[in-house]
C-alpha cells in the first residue's frame, strides 16, 4: 500500500504493534457490517508519530501513541454532544471503514482529531508497543465492568466468555475488590488463564449440563450482583437472567445469540440489562493511568507475535482459538 498522503490536520502513525481482535477474524470473512471493502483492517494498534500536518500542534514526530480507533464521527448527534463518540450512529472504525493498523502506516484523520482529540492517546513510557496494542480491549472491559456494571467492593460477579475482553473484565474486577468471580466458557485453556487472573470458580459449559446450577453452587442462590456477558454469539442471556439476584444488573458486551430470549423473568426480578459498546474517554483515562502504574501485567494477554507477512498463520491461530491475542510487530 502507498504511504497515506497527509492533509493539514492529519497525523501519520508508524505502526509498531497491532493486535488481531476476534472481530477481525469475522472481518476477513466479510461477515461484519462495520467494515467496507477494500480496507486495511486492524483497530488495536500502537506506534510512533511519523509526521504531522502543518496545522497540528498537539502531536510531534517521535511521540509514542495508541489510537482508540475512531476514524470518523459526526460531531452533532446526541452521542457526540454527550462525549459518547462510540455511540455515534455515523462512527467509522479505523480498521473497519477507515484504513487501519495492519500496515506500516496509519493516517489519523484531522477531522476526527478536531471533534474528538482524545481519540489519540499517549502511550505510557513503561509499556511496550505490544502491550500498548491491547490497551483497547482492556479499556473496553473496564467500561463494561466498572462504569456500566458499577462493580463495587464486595460484589459477586459472573462473567460469560473468556475471550480477551472477558479475561480483562476478570482482572479489573479482581483489582476492584470483587468478592467472588465466576467465569463461564467452553475453552479450557482460557478458563485456566481466567483462574490465574483472579476467577474464583470456573464453569466449562461443555462439561457442565446446567450452567445456572453450577453458578449457583459456586456462589449460592440469588448471589450474583453483576453479570457481564462477554461471550461471542453464545445464547447465554437466559442463564444470566436465571442466576442474577433480584434487582441485579446484566451488561451485554458480546453480540447477541440467535435464540429469542424470554425477558419476563428479568422483569419479575427488576433487572437492568445494559447494552455495551466500546469505551469512553474516562475508561481510557483510567486504564492508561493504571497501565502507567503497572497495575496489570498486559503480557499475560499476548499469545504470540508475528511479522505482518505471516498473517495467515496469525489469523489461523485466532480462528482456531489457540491464541487470545496474536500481535503483529514488524511491518
Ligand atoms: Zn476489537
Ligand atoms: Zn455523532
Amino acid at each position: 500500500m502507498p504511504t497515506p498522503v497527509l492533509e493539514r490536520d492529519d497525523v501519520l502513525i508508524r505502526v509498531k504493534a497491532a493486535a488481531i481482535c476476534g472481530s477481525d477474524v469475522e472481518r476477513i470473512h466479510c461477515r461484519t457490517a462495520s467494515t467496507v471493502t477494500p480496507v486495511i483492517i486492524g483497530h488495536e494498534f500502537s506506534g510512533v508519530v511519523e509526521k504531522v500536518g502543518e496545522n497540528v500542534v498537539r502531536w510531534r514526530p517521535g511521540d509514542r501513541v495508541v489510537s482508540e480507533n475512531t476514524g470518523y464521527v459526526c460531531g452533532e448527534c446526541h452521542a457526540c454532544r454527550s462525549g459518547k463518540f462510540l455511540n455515534c450512529p455515523e462512527r467509522k472504525l479505523i480498521g473497519g471503514k477507515v484504513d487501519g493498523g495492519f500496515a506500516e502506516f496509519v493516517r489519523i484523520p484531522g477531522e476526527v482529531l478536531r471533534i474528538y482529540p482524545q481519540s489519540l492517546r499517549r502511550l505510557p513510557d513503561n509499556l511496550t508497543f505490544e502491550e500498548g496494542a491491547i490497551l483497547e480491549p482492556s479499556a473496553n472491559a473496564y467500561y463494561a465492568v466498572i462504569q456500566e456494571g458499577g462493580l463495587q467492593l464486595g460484589h459477586n460477579l459472573v462473567v460469560f466468555g473468556p475471550g480477551a475482553i472477558g479475561l480483562f473484565i476478570v482482572a479489573w474486577a479482581k483489582l476492584a475488590g470483587a468478592a467472588r468471580i465466576v467465569l463461564v466458557g467452553g475453552n479450557a485453556n482460557r478458563l485456566e488463564c481466567g483462574k490465574r487472573l483472579g476467577a474464583d470458580s470456573i464453569v466449562n459449559y461443555r462439561e457442565t449440563p446446567g450452567v445456572a446450577k453450577a453458578i449457583e453452587s459456586a456462589i449460592g442462590r440469588d448471589q450474583a450482583d453483576l453479570i457481564v456477558d462477554a461471550s461471542s454469539g453464545g445464547d447465554v442471556l437466559a442463564d444470566a437472567i436465571a442466576v442474577s439476584r433480584p434487582l441485579g444488573r446484566i451488561v451485554k458486551v458480546g453480540w447477541t445469540g440467535r435464540q429469542p430470549v424470554n425477558l419476563d423473568p428479568a422483569m419479575r426480578k427488576g433487572l437492568e440489562i445494559v447494552g455495551h459498546l466500546g469505551y469512553d474517554t474516562e475508561s481510557w483515562d483510567r486504564v492508561l493511568r493504571l497501565a502507567g502504574l503497572g497495575r496489570l501485567d498486559y503480557r499475560q494477554f499476548i499469545s504470540e507475535a508475528f511479522p505482518l507477512g505471516q498473517w495467515r498463520e496469525a489469523f489461523r491461530g485466532m480462528e482456531e482459538r489457540r491464541f487470545l491475542r496474536a500481535i503483529f510487530n514488524s511491518f
